[in-house]
């Protein structure tokens, strides 16, 4: 019983210890984003519109729309290149690893999904090859 009690208790611990580092580890935000930016009633409206409620990446992904910017993830469907090993086609992500998908004929009605790793160009089973790069981080407010 007291064995079970201290495994229960030492799980919660190290729970809320690990959420608490992870929180951490983002650390402050940057001081380039506004964080109120729509948060407060104006002349025009009376509650805050969709931007004041929105948060994280939802925030992010409405306030690169109003940027001009209507791809913030990179999810849109993009041609593959000559598709050679020396001449990849090039897939940007800001993580180390990125699943994409590829549609190896024209006709074809599955998708051939695979995962590609920066610094290892990886070939499809149709012989495409892709190769991930830095996505350019961009910041708005
Ligand atoms: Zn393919």
């Amino acid at each position: 019983m007291a064995a079970s009690l201290w495994r229960t208790s030492s799980c919660i611990l190290r729970r809320s210890l690990t959420i608490s580092s992870v929180r951490c580890a983002s650390g402050p935000p940057s001081k380039a984003v506004d964080q109120h930016k729509g948060k407060f009633p104006s002349d025009d409206c009376q509650i805050p519109d969709s931007l004041g409620h929105s948060v994280g990446v939802e925030r992010y992904e409405l306030l690169a729309k109003e940027a001009g910017n209507d791809d913030p993830f990179q999810m849109k469907p993009i041609k593959r290149a000559k598709g050679t090993f020396d001449e990849p086609t090039i897939v940007t992500s800001p993580n180390a690893k990125r699943m994409i998908g590829c549609i190896c004929e024209e006709d074809s009605l599955t998708i051939n999904w695979m995962y590609v790793h920066k610094g290892e160009p990886k070939r499809c089973e149709c012989g495409y090859w892709f190769k991930l790069a830095d996505a350019p981080v961009q910041e708005y407010n």
